[in-house]
């Protein structure tokens, strides 16, 4: 494909554009279950882009130049610590979201400790991927401490057993996302300070949910920066705060803690280089999009919606836990709901396809040493009307799922996948696997279409380890970015 010699009128790619649309899920209304957040109020989306309109063509690389910047971006982190436990000396970075956040509480933890030589991140095995994808990038050893299979939470003995004279941040998840509960952060910050080693609380997708239904009257185990020794934390705006994608913050105790994430060069023939994230050129449009959103719908705005969500992630657990031959896993203490199989009960995979032909998507997870497959649920307020109309298909599905029977993945497929090096993997190897899983490649490699059913692609990939699993996604990626 080349650049058009003649350009297409405004109209012609609008609607070119829409026609593109059609394939993809539905971002409103309830039936997604995973990747969107839907307050379901109506107004709340035309506001965000007509705020992210307002700031179009600005540069947030330089707030000096752009001081409506610095007034959004300052007011946003304000809110965040105010709601999350900040004290007076609390700062904070707007990022472009979650993992940037993450990425940057791990470099600043890094740099803060120019004592330490070879530098190691402690945090429970339940910590998003975000975590391990910040120690690969900036070299940081992971240390993984072990989760009950039944709780999913870390013990604070085990995470006080991994920190080392190397280790530079200690994690804890309020909620981990895979399973929604809510890591003991009063004892892990506790071991960590006791240590001298910093303590971030990731709390992406939970910050701007649990303080909420706290005030609801939900009991909450302290997870927030009111916590001694937690030293950072993270907070989705593109989650629960309704705000379009590209928003988190991230906050730091003290402006001594964030100096450390902060990139400045001065060595070089151009202007003078001063960085608060991995971005430097970057779009206004998030910042502005979230500060709108904040403003508009304020403490009581944030309480309904939450109420909201409460009541129907109430409901869902209940109404999953009526449903033979499936468990709720945790339990949840967030919006977030996911759900396994009894010995019994149906072939995940397969439910989630049956689920699929209903209009519903939800998320399969794998599962991880002791740690069971699962069925992930993001609620979110838009999510309360739809939970009974969920119910009947799930219970449907359930039905369905039984009669079509698990997918095996053939016993000579597994043997093979047990020969494979992920490190040597080669294309022919690949490509025996895509057929093995009913798939092929288009012409070149283009226009590589997925199968309805994934049943039997997720089936493979269950039984592939970790690091060939890695590797296969790698290749599947690098396939479908073929233009
Ligand atoms: C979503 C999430 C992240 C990563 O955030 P992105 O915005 O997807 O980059 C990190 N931690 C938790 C617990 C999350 O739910």
């Amino acid at each position: 494909m080349t650049l058009e010699k003649q350009g297409a009128p405004a109209e012609d790619v609008l609607a070119e554009l829409a026609a593109l649309r059609a394939a993809d899920l539905p971002t409103h209304g309830g039936r997604t279950w995973a990747y969107v957040y839907d307050s379901g109020l109506a107004g709340l989306d035309a506001l965000a882009h007509r705020a992210a309109e307002a700031v179009t063509g600005l540069n947030g690389l330089d707030p000096t130049v752009f001081p409506s910047l610095l007034t959004m971006e300052n007011e946003v982190v304000a809110a965040a610590a105010r709601l999350l436990g900040g004290g007076p000396g609390t700062v904070g970075t707007v990022t472009s979201g979650g993992t940037e956040s993450i990425l940057l509480a791990v470099k600043a933890a890094r740099d803060g400790r120019h004592d330490v030589e070879r530098p190691q991140l402690v945090a429970p095995v339940t910590a998003h991927a975000a975590f391990a994808k910040a120690a690969e990038y900036f070299r940081v050893e992971l240390v993984p401490v072990e989760v009950d299979p039944v709780t999913f939470r870390p013990d604070p003995a085990d995470v006080a057993a991994a920190i080392t004279d190397r280790t530079v941040l200690v994690v804890a998840s309020a909620p981990s996302y895979a399973h929604g509960v809510i890591d003991p952060v009063v004892e892990i910050a506790a071991v960590a300070a006791e240590r001298g080693v910093r303590c971030h609380v990731d709390a992406c997708i939970g910050g701007w949910v649990l303080p909420f239904w706290r005030r609801l009257g939900v009991p909450m185990p302290g997870f927030d920066l009111s916590v001694p020794g937690v030293t950072s934390l993270s907070v989705d705006l593109h989650k629960y705060a309704y705000a379009p994608k590209g928003t988190s913050v991230l906050l730091h105790r003290d402006a001594e803690l964030r100096r450390s994430q902060y990139f400045a060069f001065a060595d070089w023939p151009g202007y003078s280089m001063i960085n608060a994230t991995m971005q430097s050129t970057k779009s206004a449009a998030p910042l502005a999009a979230a500060w709108a959103v904040l403003r508009h719908l304020g403490e009581e705005g944030y309480l309904a919606l939450a109420e909201q969500t409460l009541a129907a992630t109430r409901t869902l657990i209940a109404g999953v836990e009526a449903v033979e031959g499936l468990r709720v896993l945790g339990p949840p203490q967030a919006s977030l709901v996911a759900f396994g199989a009894a010995d019994d009960g149906p072939d995940l995979f397969v439910l989630a396809d049956e689920l699929t032909v209903r209009g519903w998507y939800v998320q399969p997870q794998f599962a991880l040493g002791a740690l069971p497959t699962n069925l992930h649920l993001t609620v979110t307020a838009a999510s309360a009307p739809k939970i009974e109309p969920f119910l009947a298909d799930l219970r449907d599905a359930v039905a369905a799922a039984h009669a079509h029977g698990p997918v095996a993945v053939d016993a000579g497929i597994v043997e093979w996948l047990r020969t494979l090096d992920p490190s040597t993997l080669t294309s022919e190897e690949f490509g025996g696997l895509l057929a093995a899983g009913g798939l092929a490649p288009g012409d070149g490699g283009g226009a590589f279409a997925l199968p309805a059913r994934m049943a039997e692609i997720n089936a493979l990939l269950a039984a592939a380890p970790p690091r060939l699993r890695e590797r296969l996604l790698i290749e599947f990626f690098g396939l479908l970015y073929t233009p």
